[in-house]
């Protein structure tokens, strides 16, 4: 628990160029750190063999975790695939689950993916002015769909807390991969074994 109490006012710079800040150190997460989370994981390890790329980063305030208290920063994914499987954060739940968060996009484009522990799954295309609503009880993932780095900026409740065990261990229900230039979601060959069903949804003309 942080105790560190926010009696003042105040801010804190971001880029609307790369969403980067100059006040604060990000937390960086290179593909070594998250190579399990793509689907070819032959590719990945190909890939770690040449180059180890910055897949994502992210600020963490440290704002203390009080019911009351908000957390918030930017969160940057890179462009690149894994295979044809585009670079994403590791996603989570939160600890409380039924805790909501923001997400305003203001560079870039990309996808927010969702699921729920019952299964339901839902995604967003987000676009340079687009916010999206992740409700509470949905785990959510972004995912640079472009070929630019995919910014925005999230606020949620501080003591709302991180489950990444749950979908480091099980991952999400779907993916975004391209196929022939498209992004397009289908089933998580790792979750699902039948390859009959692979084409779920194509995405809608993007943004
Ligand atoms: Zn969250």
């Amino acid at each position: 628990m942080n105790v560190r109490a926010i009696e003042k006012a105040f801010t804190i710079l971001f880029s609307l160029e790369n969403g980067l800040s100059t006040d604060k150190e990000s937390a960086k997460r290179h593909l070594t750190d998250v190579k399990q989370m793509f689907a070819d994981q032959e590719e990945a390890e190909a890939r770690l063999k040449k180059e180890n790329p910055l897949i994502y980063e992210f600020y963490d305030l440290g704002m203390p975790d009080a019911p009351g208290d908000l957390a918030f920063g930017t969160s940057i994914t890179y462009p690149g695939k894994i295979g044809d499987e585009y670079f994403m954060t590791k996603g989570h739940f939160h600890g409380i689950l039924e805790t909501a968060e923001v997400y305003f996009c203001f560079q870039g484009q990309g996808i927010m993916m969702m699921e729920n522990p019952e299964g339901e799954w839902d995604f967003q295309c987000l676009a340079p002015g687009k916010a999206v609503y992740v409700p509470k009880r949905f785990a959510h993932r972004s995912i640079n769909t472009g070929d630019t780095p995919f910014c925005t900026f999230f606020c949620f409740r501080a003591d709302a807390g991180h489950d990444y065990k749950t979908i480091e261990t099980k991952g999400f229900r779907k993916i975004v991969v391209d196929k022939n230039g498209e992004p397009t979601v289908v089933d998580n060959p790792r979750m699902v074994a039948c390859g009959s069903c692979r084409l779920v949804r194509r995405i809608e003309k993007m943004l």
